[in-house]
């Protein structure tokens, strides 16, 4: 095959997976963004945290 072309195909095969590396960090990172909405206070509560960071309410 000529060198070329196996370059051009490896270079696309890069781009394609990282394209759909890239979209799955991406639909992760948006299911992520959206935090949980404390059941006491009704605004949107740390994931990271057990207890609300507005009035300290257990999620
Ligand atoms: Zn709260």
């Amino acid at each position: 095959m000529d060198p070329l072309v196996r370059d051009g195909l490896e270079v696309l095969m890069a781009v394609a997976v990282g394209g759909m590396l890239w979209a799955a960090i991406g639909r992760l990172r948006r299911g992520q963004i959206r935090p949980p909405m404390c059941p006491s206070c009704d605004r949107p509560a740390s994931r990271a945290s057990d207890h609300c960071k507005h009035c300290g309410a257990p999620l």
